[in-house]
């Protein structure tokens, strides 16, 4: 990789935020799926850009022929969110090949978790944008560093736009923070390995409780149950302390997404659902 490749910035939505204001307008506007990263239509609304919602498949997957040839910028979160479903390198290249004039950015925030990167697949399209961030796997979200890998072409577009508006946009003592936790690789995949563990135990205990949760590749879990609503269960479970998140869109109002945590934080999380589905149940 070289540094032409790759544009560091505050976080990854600044990236994200440069990508709409560089690669989209009322010629090209953004498409993403319809439920994903809440961030994607605000950026959009923000640059004053349409975008197409599209919409992911009954089982909640990103079906790659559904991208194909669309004449839109694409955004992809993969993971996605808050599915944790991901779609592998083969299927964004198919996606890649089928719009050979148009960016295609795959947000990367939560790849360390379980999926694999396309990040190698940069060096073979010139169309790739890939976007990744310190503020997940390296627990560096209040620090603000993220970054983003494509050809030189596509990154010096992106540079225009940041020299344009925030030239400075990552203090030092980030930049510090930052190369500090690159030189601890190991702290980092312990990290990741315990959530990821912490995750299955989760899943495997929801699911024992009757719920359906979704193959997660990400640092939280998607899950909904019969006989309680998202919604209740969100509200249920503040009132004992754990905090959820509910999305009251329509399609997926049914689950709550579950931050994975420490096993203690888990095993108190699984015992609060317990009780909760004795009473509603
Ligand atoms: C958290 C997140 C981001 C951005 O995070 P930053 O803290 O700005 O790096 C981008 N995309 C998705 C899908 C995320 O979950």
């Amino acid at each position: 990789m070289e540094p032409c490749q790759v544009l560091c910035t505050n976080g990854s939505d600044d990236v994200l935020n440069f990508a709409f204001m560089a690669f989209c307008d009322e010629k090209t506007p953004a498409a993403f799926p319809d439920i994903t990263y809440g961030f994607y239509s605000v950026f959009a609304e923000a640059c004053g850009i349409s975008y197409r919602e599209i919409p992911l498949r009954e089982d909640f997957s990103v079906k790659a022929e559904d991208y194909f040839g669309l004449s839109h910028t694409i955004f992809i979160a993969n993971p996605n969110a808050p599915t944790g479903l991901t779609l592998s390198p083969f299927e964004v290249e198919e996606i890649l090949i089928h719009n050979p004039d148009h960016v295609v950015v795959i947000d990367e925030a939560y790849v360390d978790f379980g999926a694999d990167s396309c990040v190698p697949l940069v060096a073979r399209y010139d169309n790739l944008l890939v976007t990744q961030t310190f503020s997940k796997s390296r627990s560096m979200a209040g620090a603000r560093l993220g970054f983003a890998i494509g050809c030189p072409d596509l990154i010096r577009d992106l540079n225009v736009v940041k020299y344009t508006i925030n030239p400075y946009c990552i203090n030092s003592m980030t930049m510090a923070a930052g190369i500090g936790t690159l030189a601890d690789g190991e702290y980092t995949r312990r990290n990741v390995r315990t959530v990821m563990e912490n995750r299955e135990f989760t899943k495997k205990e929801l699911e024992k409780m009757g719920f359906f949760v979704t193959d997660s590749s990400a640092n939280f879990l998607f899950a909904r149950h019969a006989s309680v609503s998202g919604g209740e269960l969100y509200r249920r479970l503040k009132e004992e302390g754990n905090l959820v998140r509910h999305f009251s869109r329509e399609r997926i109002s049914d689950y709550c997404r579950i931050t994975i945590g420490s096993k203690e934080e888990m095993e108190a999380f699984c015992a609060s659902v317990k009780k909760i589905l004795e009473v509603v149940g």
